[in-house]
């Protein structure tokens, strides 16, 4: 198979050329290194050249890496071919290079962080955590690489779920660059809440959905722990006054609780007072699903024929398809045998189209998700995903 103009193996050649400088060098500098190098370079020149030419490339790697001594001039190019190798995916390739460059004594200390750095970023990239995370925290205090390193570490601990050390990582990272990590932290406390209560440990969950909200007191998240664990108690009135904070944490997220709320409400047999969040809120946010959830109530209060007024009225200032959908609804439930299959295949048409243009999308990579994440399983970043609809599109603030 013929190399690409760009495929990396061709920059293997950067080692025969390196190989070369070095003797060119020598030949100037040091009649006796010349000696040894006349014997050495030209025939480990060839031999390697050979194997590339015919595509033998780990051989010719082997050949090359054994003749070109690792020294201040040289260790550039390998740290270069290493990367160029697991930018490429050739996780191998890459690792022999930067575990070369290591067994190396001599190596000045900076080259060396720079080395081990290479080979943890190699491990990282090969899946094998343990080892990456050994040489990142080797690396964590360095000059240059501590960022970079931190941020290795943060996702390596989030892939392992050891939320004890990403937190502690995470707030190493926020020290050092001064970035806001708060909201990440409150996510990772989010995190063992759901564990503690996967294992029935509920006070433990409800301590760590307070503790996410002392570190950051917008995490809606932790805000729907504690009103589900208000509900665990049977206190309804509790959970509503919890989980009416969600509007003033993050408003696009009001929606997530508002059929919590509405049966918490109905529970406690307050139609009323339920009538009057869902209006009250609705003045201050144009959001489809408070609309919806008071929509219900009025049917259910003054029935069929408000409620589609009430859907009408909003329809007017607020076209959607959700909406129209809703109307159809109503309309069907109100028409009789005459009529009904038109607006059947009608609404059939209208949810199909709510289908393609519903759900949830990140608002830094545009990832879009049927579900609310709290992380987003595209670019990985945490409470950026929000819900997502064609009028809601491109409105939302990115964290
Ligand atoms: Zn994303």
């Amino acid at each position: 198979m013929p190399y690409k103009v760009m495929d990396p193996l061709w920059l293997l050649l950067l080692l025969p050329i390196a190989m070369v400088s070095g003797w060119v060098a020598a030949r100037l500098d040091q009649r006796s290194r010349l000696q040894h190098k006349r014997q050495s370079f030209p025939q480990a020149y060839i031999e390697g050249l050979n194997f590339l030419l015919n595509e033998q490339p780990d051989k010719a790697i082997e050949v090359f890496i054994k003749a070109l001594e690792v020294d201040p001039e040289t260790v550039e190019t390998h740290l270069a071919i290493g990367n160029l190798f697991r930018r490429r995916g050739e996780i191998e390739r890459a690792t022999r290079i930067h575990q070369n460059l290591i067994a190396r004594p001599h190596l000045e200390k900076l080259q060396r962080y720079q080395a081990l750095f290479e080979l943890a970023q190699d491990y990282h990239k090969a899946g094998l955590l343990d080892r990456a995370e050994n040489l990142f925290l080797e690396v964590v205090d360095a000059p240059l690489h501590g960022e970079a390193a931190l941020n290795n570490l943060v996702d390596i601990y989030q892939q392992e779920k050891d939320w004890n050390k990403a937190i502690q990582t995470c707030k190493k990272l926020g020290r050092l660059t001064g970035d806001r990590t708060d909201y990440v932290i409150a996510q990772y406390y989010c995190e063992q809440a759901d564990q503690a209560e996967a294992e029935q440990d509920y006070e433990l969950a409800e301590n760590l959905a307070h503790r996410a909200l002392s570190v950051d007191k917008t995490c809606v998240r932790a805000t729907m722990l504690l009103g589900k664990a208000a509900l665990r108690s049977n206190d309804h009135l509790e959970a509503i006054k919890i989980w009416r904070k969600v509007e003033s944490q993050d408003p696009h997220l009001l929606g997530e609780v508002v059929s919590l709320i509405a049966a918490s409400f109905t529970a406690v047999g307050d139609e009323s007072g339920l009538q009057m969040f869902l209006q009250s809120a609705l003045n201050r946010h144009s959001d489809m699903t408070l609309m919806l959830a008071l929509g219900e109530v009025i049917e259910r209060k003054e029935g069929n024929k408000a409620a589609q007024q009430f859907v009408l009225d909003w329809l007017r200032s607020h076209p959607s398809a959700a909406g129209l959908e809703r109307l159809i609804e109503l309309r069907l439930a109100e028409t009789g045998a005459h009529g009904q299959r038109d607006l059947e295949i009608l609404k059939g048409i209208i949810s199909g189209l709510i289908e393609q243009h519903v759900g949830y999308a990140c608002s830094r990579c545009g990832f879009r998700a049927k579900s609310l994440h709290w992380q987003c399983p595209s670019c990985r970043r945490w409470a950026t995903i929000k819900p997502f609809s064609a009028n809601t599109e491109g409105q939302y603030a990115e964290r």
